[in-house]
């Protein structure tokens, strides 16, 4: 047996028995309702998080994103950077996960915040997307470190806020402000609910549009003496229903987005709107609307530009302007990222597939996630390429009544994510089978 083979031995065994450590962290971590929105309760379970890895020798920051959405001192947006360094030079491997969750909603048979444990499963909001993830990496890190493995480099675990709602207070901040720039940071695992099995290399763009119509209003008894912005909307809708998602769902990518429906480019009306407001009392006042506001949520492939996503819309919007009598519009640009894919041959991707391989004994899937999440920070503004998601639980589950992570497949992604620490810290052959 080599020096490396003890180490991976230990490891692996000392994971082995480390099934009610993570449970017990990722009930820890449920139990601090960190529900965005608002953003409540962040800075409690940075200190949880904080305590626990300055006990195992980590040099603990904690960074506040002023002026971010949100940010008052009621809902502060703090986030917590935690770094071991080796003995000498070397990579810094880095393990990010938000700490933020939805709100519990309804339809829940168990309490979402009280951590329950039951037939091998964590249940709670969060368990799965992610404090489950994230609990799994940083046992993951505490049995490399009790192993007493020497290594150059680094070891760094970030919790972070806000990535339900954009992530501009957490990892956007973060990377804006260089802490994901090499090489200060040579590699990023995400703990993201992407199965055990599977490597998520990257997600599709986003691009949120409002368009508005415009009416001029009159008595809604004498409507032809106005012009109703909702007909006008009428005519987007069936414009769009007509023109543009047949041409999208042709639109295939190379990008392997699980579910596979996801494949192509897709459009979603997220929120349309016209007339009176909604929060009005009484009857509705007989007027023709003379405004109606669509936001339309654009999905788009990396063999798009977000120049040509945004020109067909505009395109199909000036089509309606030219035949149709008094139609006016007005486009506005809500939110947009980019797609990403990190190549399948970076070495994160490689290190977490060969660890794949060696706990599970069955290859690696790569996927792409068919919505955004952090990744887009890091490799756009962080400007690391060398990032990928991947963690315990069924993203199915995440955002649901009943959420859970199974303390098996948190065991398995912290083997994982283990291994996968050693190869790219250099400890080398970690992930071979
Ligand atoms: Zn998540």
């Amino acid at each position: 047996m080599t020096d490396t083979d003890r180490v991976i031995t230990d490891v692996l065994g000392r994971l082995d028995g480390a099934a009610d450590e993570v449970a017990a962290l990722t009930q820890q971590l449920i139990r601090v309702p960190t529900v965005n929105p608002p953003g409540d309760a962040y800075r409690p379970c940075v200190e949880l998080l904080g305590r626990r890895l300055a006990a195992r020798g980590f040099e603990v920051r904690t960074v506040r994103a002023v002026g971010t959405p949100g940010d008052d001192d009621r809902h502060p947006r703090v986030n917590l950077v935690a770094r071991r360094d080796g003995d000498g030079p070397g990579a810094c491997v880095h393990f990010n996960g938000h700490i933020d969750v939805v709100p519990a909603g309804r339809g829940w048979t168990v309490e979402p915040f009280a951590g329950t444990i039951a037939d091998g499963r964590v249940y709670g909001r969060g368990a799965c997307d992610m404090k489950g993830g994230l609990a799994a990496a940083i046992v993951a890190l505490e049995a490399v470190l009790a192993a007493g493995v020497r290594f150059g480099g680094a070891l760094e675990v970030s919790a972070t806020v806000d990535e339900e709602s954009g992530g501009y207070g957490g990892v956007g901040w973060l990377a804006r402000e260089g802490w994901f720039t090499p090489p200060r940071v040579d590699h990023v695992i995400i703990p993201e609910p992407l199965d055990v099995d599977r490597v998520c290399i990257g997600h599709r763009g986003v691009w949120w549009a409002e368009i508005e119509t415009l009416g001029r209003t009159a008595h809604g008894s004498m409507p032809f003496l106005g012009d109703c912005a909702v007909r006008h909307m009428a005519a987007v809708l069936a414009r769009i229903e007509r023109d543009l998602m047949p041409r999208l769902a042709t639109r295939q990518t190379r990008m392997p987005v699980v579910p596979e429906g996801a494949r192509c480019s897709t459009l979603n009306f997220n929120a349309l709107h016209g007339g009176l407001p909604e929060d009005r009392t009484g009857l509705p006042a007989p007027m023709v609307p003379d405004s109606c506001r669509l936001v339309v949520d654009r999905r788009y492939l990396i063999e798009e530009s977000p120049e040509a996503v945004r020109g067909e819309l505009v395109a199909l919007l000036d089509g309606l302007a030219a035949e149709r009598p008094g139609f006016r519009y007005r486009l506005s640009d809500v939110l947009a990222f980019a797609p990403t894919m990190t190549d399948p041959a970076a070495p994160v991707v490689r290190a977490v597939g060969d660890g794949i391989a060696r706990v599970l004994g069955r290859p690696a899937t790569e996927v792409v996630s068919p919505g955004t999440y952090d990744q887009k920070h890091i490799v756009r503004v962080g400007t690391l390429k060398d990032c990928i998601a991947y963690g315990p639980g069924r993203l199915e589950l995440a955002h649901q009544p009943d959420e859970w992570v199974a303390i098996d497949d948190m065991v398995a992604a912290a083997k994982v994510m283990a291994l996968a620490t050693l190869t790219l810290l250099g400890v080398t052959g970690a992930g071979r089978a």
